[in-house]
């Protein structure tokens, strides 16, 4: 064999089974479709298209990825370190009422076991009480306290290595968190850049720690290779002598196939590509026994992404972590003040003036209405706020999630405009498109802080919201009638077969999931025995 175990993408779920596999003695190898990224070669703006946005066959080699589906537009990361390279570094426990629905309820003792997998993810990630507070973190305070809810606010708990207070920003610091055998780190200088990658070494992506630690133990991390194909290995169907695993170079059309043999795969290629794998797989016949209840239960983490544009605003919005503060605007419903750094205000393109209504036409009227008659009450203001360039400097966005339950299903199909290739397509009845207490809310952050409250226009144009959060569609359960994999992650009808990423949460979290999945990952490896003990 080639490797004892192959994981499949090194995001939150991968790199946590690459380390715990590597510690336990395996050979590992980690298959990542995306560029390995450094502060070096990462862009400064997300103008620089080329190096942020990852759609190789266009020649776009960056790390952010936009899946347009029916029912949402779905926003991910690509790279070495998969989501932690572009995610806004929020490390949040979920609670506890998460366990109580889903597929997973009663599964497993979650409450009693959970907290000592979600102890051990944050000093991983190295996560802590977010210091650095900002113009946007200020102004959402305000705006909570306005609302009745101030006594909610909080500061987000972030990967992040920030310095003491009253301690230069910037600081050089040798390795702060695994006793030396992990790389130096920088304190935060709160540039605000943390969703295009930290230049300054402060963020704590997994290849600063999970990876870092497992490449350091000898495992070996395959950039830029993509996984097509994972066949039991002649002789046995449920892949108890092992598999073959055939992958593609990503950045290569059509080039660079390799073929590796190992006893064990772990599948951690975030939601939607676990889904799009696992569909191809099961469909050509090389892992036929996947359960029926693939694609079903995916999850938006029920969110809305709005924001608030203050056109010459004399504070630098931009500054601070990517994710100060957050609040609730009620027991389901929460907020989080987010920005982009100064300069990167490519996503300016997609903001428009909020808008709230019925989904459909009739939203689409009621667009135009308020278009008008903000351009009618204040020409200059509503001009400027739809103009991308100061866009990051003068806005807040507010990422807003909520726990009420809602998902949709995904499915292989041929879209209409390109029926050549089968490509994952979402179904089902429609999810929420906006929240309407977060548009409430964006508009007393609008007044707080004198500007104007902003929708995503995919949202209106096309009734589809938009999320980072992604989640499901491999569900959890006890049988394979009901689940795609047991309460370990174990594959339902194959030998050593793992699902350890986004695809198996089986809850709308409300917060932000990445801890989520790296304390799942820590649990379902937990249950696979030290190398020394098995033949
Ligand atoms: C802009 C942005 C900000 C975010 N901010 C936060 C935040 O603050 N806090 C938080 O908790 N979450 C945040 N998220 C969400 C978070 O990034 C994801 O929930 C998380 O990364 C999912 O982890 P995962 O293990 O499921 O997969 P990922 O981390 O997405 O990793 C999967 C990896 O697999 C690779 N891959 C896919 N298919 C293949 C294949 N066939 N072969 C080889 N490799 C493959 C991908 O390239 C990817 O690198 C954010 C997301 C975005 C886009
Ligand atoms: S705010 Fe700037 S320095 Fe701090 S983690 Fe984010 S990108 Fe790095």
């Amino acid at each position: 064999m080639d490797f004892d175990y192959i994981v499949v993408g090194s995001g939150f779920g991968g790199s946590v089974c690459a380390h715990r596999l590597t510690e336990k003695g395996y050979r590992v190898g980690v298959m990542e479709m995306g560029r390995r990224w450094t502060p070096e070669n990462l862009p400064r703006t997300n103008w620089r298209l080329r190096r942020w946005i990852w759609r190789p066959g266009l020649g776009l080699r960056g790390f952010f990825n936009i899946d347009p589906f029916r029912h949402v537009v779905v926003m991910h990361g690509c790279a070495v370190g998969g989501g932690s390279v572009t995610y806004a570094n929020t490390s949040l426990a979920p609670g506890d009422a998460i366990w109580e629905s889903g597929s997973w309820a009663g599964l497993a003792d979650w409450k009693a076991e959970m907290p000592r997998h979600y102890e051990t993810a944050m000093r991983m990630l190295g996560v802590m009480e977010n210091r650095i507070i900002g113009p946007a973190d200020r102004i959402l305070r305000r705006a909570a306290e306005e609302h009745g809810v101030g006594q909610t606010y909080y500061r987000t708990r972030v990967a992040v290595f920030e310095g003491p207070v009253g301690e230069a920003p910037g600081t050089v610091y040798p390795d702060p968190y695994f006793g030396g055998k992990g790389p130096e780190r920088t304190t935060c200088i709160g540039c605000g850049g943390c969703m295009m990658g930290c230049r300054f070494g402060a963020k704590n992506t997994l290849d600063q720690n999970y990876l870092y630690l497992a490449e350091q133990a000898g495992a070996q991390v395959f950039a830029e290779t993509r996984v097509v194909d994972v066949r039991p290995l002649e002789g046995s169907s449920d892949g108890s002598l092992g598999y073959e695993v055939f992958t593609v170079r990503s950045t290569m059309l059509g080039g660079g196939r390799r073929r590796f043999t190992c006893r064990g795969v772990v599948f951690a290629a975030s939601a939607l590509g676990t889904l799009d794998l696992l569909f191809r797989l099961k469909e050509k016949g090389s892992l036929p026994a996947i359960s029926g209840q693939l694609g079903n239960r995916v999850r938006t983490n029920a969110e809305s992404l709005i924001g608030v544009r203050v056109t010459g605003s004399r504070e630098d919005l931009s500054q601070g972590v990517a994710i100060g503060s957050g609040c609730y605007l009620d027991q389901y419903t929460h907020v989080e003040a987010t920005r982009y750094p100064a300069g990167s205000d490519a996503m300016g393109l997609l903001a428009t003036v909020l808008t709230g209504g019925e989904p459909g036409r009739t939203r689409i009227l009621l667009w135009l209405r308020e278009l008008a008659v903000s351009l009618l009450r204040h020409p200059v203001r509503t001009l400027r706020s739809l103009h991308p360039f100061g866009w990051a400097r003068e806005s807040i966005i507010l990422l807003c999630m909520q726990t009420l339950d809602g998902h949709i299903e995904m499915r292989m199909g041929r879209p209409w405009f390109w029926p050549f290739r089968r490509v994952l397509r979402s179904q089902g009845p429609r999810i929420p498109t906006y929240i309407p207490q977060a548009n409430e809310f964006a508009r007393k952050v609008a007044a707080a802080a004198g500007g104007t409250p902003m929708s995503m226009v995919t949202e209106i144009l096309f009734d589809v919201p938009g999320t980072a959060h992604i989640l499901g569609g491999c569900p959890m359960a006890g049988t394979a009638t009901e689940g795609v994999v047991d309460s370990r992650n174990r594959l339902f009808g194959y030998r050593n077969l793992y699902v350890c990423d986004g695809s198996v949460i089986a809850a709308n979290l409300g917060v932000n999931p990445s801890l989520t999945i790296c304390a799942l990952a820590e649990r379902a490896m937990s249950f696979i025995a030290p190398a020394a003990e098995t033949d």
